[in-house]
């Protein structure tokens, strides 16, 4: 093996998370960023739960939750009054540990995690750019710059995190069809007159909607809208520009302005997540509008399903074919976010009378109804919060057992003795049982080298349609692999069998300062 398998391109936040997940299963790899250090703006601003819990895994979550603020209520507004209030206090208590949406900018989230790198003695190869890429039958040769100096690096493995404009993308020549809207947006990072505001605003009006979140501890307020046509076509625009609009719709009064930033949001999936052995992910492979906060959290979401499998493959636990399910498994949820996000962004930002009746006539007449049912509730946080996002239609999935089925999320079954979460921080194969383990069974998976985890069974575990004395293999990210309502020994073996798994390959060394 190379000393250095896996050059990831770009360090903004899917790369960083590739990488730190890849560092906690002991790879070696290299991270490069054409810039001279982490990005300086807050863009993203939630991390949704099921990223929370991903970080749970690498022991990381509670700093993150820590450093973050936890949004208490959004208040939709029209003409400046509130017509709806959705508490998200909580939102989603006894689906996730996690239960509510964290804003942490994209900026300090960024130097968090390069912090967290650097602590495990790894450090970003700044203002390393990738020039060229060619992939040959058994080897990878890229060109790289640094200053003025050029050097040639063949890397078995490269996993493209290089953003929308991925020269990735572009030397394996893989296409990115979608298109661009038209409305142009602006973000900014403000103090307000009155102080900061823990709670985020939605305020519809005639020619559009703008929001406003809890940004940074420090006591900014994020706003986000849609620059007024008639002022769309210039580049030169500075927040005085959208300032009267923008503070009549958001009624507010701007005291300072920190960042400013216009942007045209795409909507673009890459034909492609894999040739051979390199890879697309993040921005790279998608790109969306940022209703529902989803982009950068989809980006973390394919670093983490590359990296086991990565990880896997070259510490000898899996064949090659495991690598063939990253791009089933993502480019499947990436599809489905940009139709879904698309359909809501058409909908907030049309023109016309439709527009109009959506959001000044539709929306403020049902949301007040649909959100006094918890269930409305519970079924928005499930699909903001990512926790919703399934592989029931991979080739790694298979199997029933209550209602909990090969390719679904582990359910998160909550107990005073610890969680069924927790024995997910070895990052390896698991089998869990909730119940009573047959002691032939166990025998066997043990000898498979799986850990087997044992727990009482619950009314949670039943709640969570989890079926007693069932047997669930969980992949190293936390999705369930195989489901079984017998625990029988020949399935799993087959099972192992027919994916040339080979449990217990890894080696997890969790370190004392993450
Ligand atoms: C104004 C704005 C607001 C946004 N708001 C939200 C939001 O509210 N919620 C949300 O979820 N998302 C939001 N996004 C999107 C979010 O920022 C992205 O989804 C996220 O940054 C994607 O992370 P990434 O690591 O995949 O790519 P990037 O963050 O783009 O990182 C790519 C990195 O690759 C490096 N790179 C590029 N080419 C090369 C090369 N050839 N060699 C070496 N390095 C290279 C770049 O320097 C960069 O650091 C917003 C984006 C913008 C622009």
């Amino acid at each position: 093996m190379p000393s250095q398998p896996i050059l990831i391109v770009g360090a903004g936040p899917t790369g960083l998370a590739l990488a730190l997940w890849l560092a906690h299963h002991g790879i070696p790899f290299r991270i490069i960023d054409k810039n001279s250090g982490p990005g300086q703006a807050s863009r993203a601003m939630v991390v949704q739960a099921r990223i929370l819990e991903f970080y749970q895994q690498l022991g990381i979550a509670p700093e993150v939750v820590a450093n973050g603020i936890k949004m208490e209520r959004m208040h939709v507004r029209k003409k400046g009054k509130s017509f709806a209030t959705l508490n998200l206090k909580d939102i989603g208590a006894g689906i996730s540990p996690y239960p509510y949406v964290l804003c942490y900018p994209q900026d300090d989230h960024e130097r968090f995690l390069v912090a967290k790198l650097k602590s495990l003695g790894i450090e970003v190869e700044w203002g390393v750019e990738l020039k060229e890429l060619r992939q040959m039958e058994t080897a990878i040769r890229v060109v790289l710059q640094k200053g003025g100096t050029e050097e040639e690096f063949q890397p078995s493995y490269v996993c493209g995190c290089d953003g929308a404009h991925s020269t990735v993308r572009s030397q394996l020549k893989i296409d990115f069809p979608g298109g661009t809207y038209s409305n142009l947006f602006y973000v900014a990072d403000v103090k307000i007159e009155g102080g900061f505001q823990a709670d985020a605003f939605m305020n519809l009006g005639t020619g559009g909607f703008a929001l406003m979140f809890p940004v940074r501890s420090s006591g900014m307020q994020r706003l986000i809208g849609l620059v007024p046509e008639a002022l769309s076509g210039r580049n030169d625009l500075t927040f005085e520009d959208i300032r009267p609009g923008a503070e009549q719709l958001l009624h507010v009064h701007v005291d300072q302005v920190n960042w400013f930033a216009t942007y045209h949001v795409h909507h673009r999936v890459a034909d492609h997540f894999q040739v051979g052995r390199c890879f697309l992910a993040g921005d790279a492979g998608h790109i969306h509008s940022p209703a529902g906060g989803q982009g950068m959290n989809t980006g973390i979401g394919d670093a983490v399903n590359l990296a086991w499998k990565l990880a896997n493959v070259i510490q000898g636990g899996a064949s090659a074919s495991l690598l063939d399910t990253y791009e089933t498994e993502r480019i499947a949820f990436a599809r489905t976010l940009v139709a879904s996000t698309d359909k809501a962004f058409q909908a907030m930002t049309g023109g016309g009378y439709a527009g109009r009746f959506f959001r000044l006539i539709l929306i403020p007449s049902l949301m007040p109804t649909l959100l006094k049912f918890a269930a409305v509730r519970r079924l928005m946080f499930k699909t903001v919060s990512q926790v919703r996002i399934n592989y029931r239609q991979s080739a790694l999935s298979s199997g029933k057992a209550g209602e909990v089925r090969g390719g679904d999320r582990l359910p998160w079954v909550p107990s005073e003795n610890g969680d069924n979460f927790t024995p997910l921080q070895s990052l390896d194969w698991q089998v869990h049982v909730y119940g009573t383990a047959r002691p032939g069974f166990e025998r066997v998976a043990t000898a498979m080298k799986l850990l087997v985890k044992v727990f009482p069974w619950s009314e949670a575990a039943h709640q969570k349609g989890l079926k007693r004395d069932a047997a669930y293999l969980v992949r190293p990210d936390g999705y369930v692999a195989f489901a079984s309502t017998e625990q029988d020994s020949l399935m799993l073996t087959e099972y192992a069998t027919s994916h040339r798994l080979k449990f217990g390959e890894h080696h997890f060394t969790l370190p004392n300062n993450c």
